[in-house]
């Protein structure tokens, strides 16, 4: 059994879902679960219709248009599937009856319970029209079998739950082979209330089905034939790695490369899952893919650049070392925060941050500076080059004023100006 994730950006509109059925098409005789990523901005959409309806504005403007959007697709994708529709409109329904309704009281609660129903709604869609073209097809309801915790917006797999209910779900699929289509990044608590896995968070949604399901593999499909060795859209002259380790693929996305999400290859580390990432623009294309084999990994140079970034340097106000109760009283207002350190560097008497120029980031350096002095450059850039050589690194660091910078054996990184 194959797992395949299509993202938001492939199925944004109705000639996105005729082409996921062009790439499905050729795996006639494999058993396939299809995870699908709400369509375009539909996440950004309905985030906008969480923010509005927790301040108590009108909803209706943008949630009409989410409406049509949907139900136009659908229309053109698969025109005589009645039923289809139908559910559809039910769906839309139950989302406007809820921003009828005063909220819960919790922000985060009430952002996944809205949130989680733009996989909903591209999934219907996929589904019936991958049925409209003759490919079979069960849509199963993700939050039926991804069981996590409470934490509304990151929420944690509760992994053995998960792994019961996933294990009937092939066989009560009809037909062979088996196809289901279901949502990436929704999963629901123990109380049955809907949860979501961070942003961007249908990649781990997939690596999650694989593990469950021991899938024999995790296709991406993606806007890009691959993982390169920068962004493409950014340099010229970038190189596709055709082959890379889990390792240095968890490495890679750690320090910001945006190609899989951080929490993906662990759950496929762990049962040697491989992880291919290939076009669904250019389905003769090669891709990349990830598994347990290092070999190729230092090969060539490969370099992820974040922008916006603070770099805030924090001093005891009486100039006593930064010794251990001043980093772990420092840790904790990162951690209550919820801030992600990217580099830190400590002297004596200073110790210094790279952080997303966010404005939770903001408000810790109003908190921090409570107890500390605390300085900050802004409008940073923080480079990571992995398998670095010399060239490269004059390159990427040509005529930038350099703030800090830090080699190890594999890895050298600096924050630019
Ligand atoms: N639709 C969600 C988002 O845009 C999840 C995903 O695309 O992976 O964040
Ligand atoms: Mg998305």
């Amino acid at each position: 059994m194959k797992v395949f994730k299509f993202g938001g950006a492939s199925v944004r509109d109705a000639e996105g879902v005729r082409n996921l059925a062009r790439v499905v098409k050729p795996y006639a005789l494999d058993d396939l679960v299809i995870i699908v990523s709400a369509m375009g901005k539909t996440t950004n959409a309905l985030e906008a219709i969480v923010w509005s309806y927790c301040d108590g504005r009108d909803t209706k403007a943008m949630f009409e248009a989410l409406r049509r959007d949907h139900l136009a697709v659908l229309a053109e994708v698969a025109p005589e599937d009645i039923a289809a529709a139908a559910e559809l409109v039910l769906n839309f329904d139950s989302l406007r009856t809820l921003l009828e309704k005063p909220t819960v009281g919790n922000v985060d609660r009430d952002y996944d319970g809205i949130v989680a129903f733009g996989e909903v709604w591209s999934t219907l869609i996929v589904s019936a029209h991958l049925k409209a073209m003759g490919i079979g097809n069960a849509w199963v309801d993700a939050r039926t079998i991804i069981r996590t915790d409470e934490q509304y917006r990151r929420a944690g797999v509760d992994w053995s739950t998960s792994e019961r209910r996933a294990s009937t779900l092939l066989s009560e699929v009809e037909g062979t082979p088996k196809r289901i289509v279901t949502q990436g990044f929704i999963g629901a608590s123990s109380e049955g209330t809907t949860t979501t896995l961070g942003r961007e968070g249908s990649d781990f949604s997939a690596a999650i089905f694989a593990y469950l399901l021991d899938a024999e593999s995790v296709t991406i499909w993606k806007d890009v034939p691959g993982m390169f060795n920068a962004d493409p859209n950014r340099f010229p002259d970038t190189k596709l790695l055709g082959h890379i380790s889990y390792r240095e693929a968890i490495e890679l996305s750690y320090f910001g490369a945006s190609v899989i999400h951080p929490r993906t290859l662990q759950p496929l580390q762990k049962k040697q899952i491989p992880l291919y990432v290939r076009s669904f623009k250019d389905m003769a294309a090669p891709g990349s893919v990830i598994d347990a084999h290092s070999e190729n990994d230092s090969l060539i140079p490969s370099f992820i650049i974040k922008s916006k970034q603070l770099l805030i340097s924090i001093t005891p106000r009486d100039l006593s070392f930064i010794v251990e109760e001043n980093l772990s009283d420092i840790f904790k207002l990162f951690a209550k925060r919820n801030v992600r350190i990217d580099l830190m560097q400590n002297s004596a008497v200073a110790f210094s941050v790279v952080v997303d120029d966010s404005p939770r980031s903001r408000e810790l350096i109003d908190a921090l500076g409570q107890a500390y002095e605390v300085r900050y450059n802004e409008s940073c850039e923080l480079i990571t080059v992995r398998h670095y050589d010399e060239a490269t690194l004059v390159r990427l660091t040509a005529n930038r004023e350099v703030l800090v910078e830090q080699r190890s054996r594999s890895t050298a990184r600096f924050v630019v100006h």
